[in-house]
C-alpha cells in the first residue's frame, strides 16, 4: 500500500524535505571570550582601522631606501622606536633610526632593514643589502574601521575570536543555541555506570550525537536510555516536547516489531519522510512531534553518525545560513574498488593517503554500520552519488572525519 508519506527518498530530495521545515533563532549578546563555535546573527563591523598607523613589520632599522641602494651603505642611527612607543622621530638622509617589529614607522622613513643585513658600530650601521619597502605594514592594509568583517551565518572560530579583539570589538550578536534533546532507545541499551549482562550493550550514540550538535554550536540534552515500550517513548517525546526546539532519537525506525519510534511517528506524529537512499543508514524518519521537529536516525552507531552528518547538520546549518563547516570534502581517487548500490549514496570509512602529489583513499576497517571503531579511526567518508559507480581510479569526494 502506498504510504502516506515521501518513502524512501534520495537523500537530496530528503535534505529538501528536511527545508520545508524552519524554525526561527533568537539572538543574544556574548563576549567573544565565549563565542566559539556560535553563529553570527547580525554584521560586525570593525571599530577600528588594522593596522591603526604605518608600522614596522620587522626588528631592524627604518631608512630612506634611496640611501640604501649601493650596498654597503654607512647610516648613522639617531634613535630608536619600540614596539607602543609615540616618540615623534624625523628621519633625514644619512641617518637610521632602529626599529622594532610594531613600533610606528618614523617620519621620513620609506622602508626597513632587518637586524641581520646590517652590521652595527656604536652610533652607525652598515646595511649590507638595499632597505625592502614591503617591510612596512601599511596603515589599514587589513581592514578599515567601519568594514564589516562579518555577517550572518559566520561561525566563530578561534582566528575569527582574534579578529574582533584586533577590531575593537568585545561583543557580538549570536543567534542562541537550539535546546536538541538527543534519545535513545532499546532494551538492550545501559548506562556507562551499569553493569553489562548478556546481550546488552553500552548505550554509545547519544554521546556521538551529543557531540555533533555542539560542534554545531547547540545544546544537547541527552535523555536517559528508553526501553522498547510505546507509551515510555511517548511520554518521554511528550517531555522533551516541551523545552527543546528539535529531538534527535535513535534506533527504533526500520521494520521491526519493536522499531516504536517508527510505529509511534506513523500512529501520532507527523511525517514528512521515511527512509532514504543511502548506505549505510537507509532507515531514517523526519517529522515532527507536537510541533517539535524530530529526526529518528538509526540505531546502529555509524549508521547514526552518518546520518547526522548527511542531513541533520545539513539542515541545522541552513536555519542560520551558515556553512557546514563541519562538513569539509576534498577529492580523492579510489585506491580500490567499493561496493555500492545503483541509486544510493555511499558513505564508506577509509583512509587517506598521499604517493607523490596524488591523494588516494582506502576502504579503513571492517565496513559494518555496527563497527563504530571503524569509523573513529577513518579519516574520513567518501560520498559516492547515485549515479556513480566507485570503481578504482574514480575521483571521489570525502568528507574530512
Ligand atoms: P535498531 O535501529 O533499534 O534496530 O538498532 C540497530 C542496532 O543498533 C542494534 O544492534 C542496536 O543494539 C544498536 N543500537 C541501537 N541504539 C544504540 C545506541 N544508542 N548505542 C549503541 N548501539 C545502539
Ligand atoms: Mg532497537
Amino acid at each position: 500500500m502506498a504510504k502516506p508519506y515521501p518513502y524512501f527518498v534520495s537523500l537530496n530530495e530528503a535534505i529538501s524535505l528536511c527545508q520545508e521545515t524552519q524554525i526561527k533563532l533568537n539572538s543574544e549578546i556574548i563576549p567573544i571570550s565565549e563565542s566559539i563555535n556560535r553563529i553570527v546573527s547580525t554584521d560586525i563591523r570593525a571599530m577600528v582601522n588594522d593596522p591603526g598607523f604605518d608600522n614596522s613589520a620587522m626588528d631592524g632599522f627604518a631608512v630612506i631606501h634611496s640611501d640604501t641602494t649601493s650596498p654597503p651603505s654607512k647610516l648613522s642611527i639617531i634613535g630608536s622606536l619600540m614596539a607602543g612607543s609615540s616618540d615623534n622621530h624625523k628621519l633625514s638622509s644619512g641617518q637610521a633610526i632602529r626599529i622594532m617589529t610594531g613600533a610606528p614607522i618614523p617620519q621620513g622613513a620609506d622602508s626597513i632593514i632587518p637586524i641581520e643585513a646590517c652590521t652595527v658600530n656604536g652610533d652607525e650601521v652598515i646595511l649590507n643589502q638595499p632597505s625592502k619597502p614591503h617591510f612596512i605594514r601599511k596603515l589599514g592594509e587589513n581592514f578599515a574601521k567601519g568594514q564589516i568583517i562579518f555577517s550572518p551565518g559566520e561561525v566563530m572560530s578561534p582566528e575569527k575570536i582574534a579578529l574582533c579583539a584586533a577590531a575593537g570589538v568585545a561583543k557580538i550578536s549570536v543567534f542562541k543555541k537550539l535546546r536538541i534533546a538527543v534519545i535513545s532507545t532499546g532494551d538492550e541499551l545501559k548506562s556507562l555506570d551499569q553493569k553489562l549482562e548478556h546481550g546488552q550493550i553500552y548505550e554509545s550514540n547519544s554521546y556521538g550525537l551529543a557531540a555533533l550538535v555542539s560542534i554545531y554550536g547547540h545544546d544537547a540534552t541527552r535523555f536517559p536510555n528508553v526501553v522498547d515500550d510505546l507509551d515510555t517513548l511517548r511520554n518521554t517525546l511528550n517531555k522533551a516536547a516541551e523545552n527543546h526546539d528539535c529531538i534527535i532519537t535513535s534506533g527504533g525506525v526500520s521494520m521491526g516489531d519493536k522499531d516504536f519510534v517508527r510505529i509511534l511517528m506513523e500512529q501520532e506524529g507527523e511525517i514528512k519522510f521515511w527512509r532514504v537512499k543511502m548506505r549505510p543508514g537507509s532507515p531514517p524518519i523526519f517529522g515532527s512531534w507536537n510541533k517539535v521537529p524530530i529526526f529518528g536516525l538509526p540505531g546502529n552507531p555509524v549508521s547514526s553518525h552518518v546520518v547526522f552528518r548527511a542531513i541533520v547538520g545539513k539542515w541545522l546549518t541552513s536555519l542560520t545560513n551558515s556553512a557546514d563547516i563541519n562538513n569539509r570534502q576534498i577529492n580523492a581517487i579510489l585506491a580500490e574498488d567499493i561496493k555500492t548500490q545503483e541509486g544510493f549514496t555511499t558513505f564508506r570509512r577509509v583512509e587517506l593517503f598521499v604517493e607523490g602529489d596524488v591523494t588516494f583513499a582506502r576502504l579503513k576497517g571492517h565496513q559494518g554500520s555496527g563497527n563504530i571503531a571503524g569509523i573513529a579511526m577513518s579519516d574520513g567518508l567518501t560520498i559516492i552519488e547515485p549515479d556513480e559507480m566507485g570503481n578504482k581510479g574514480d575521483v571521489c569526494k570525502i568528507i574530512l572525519l
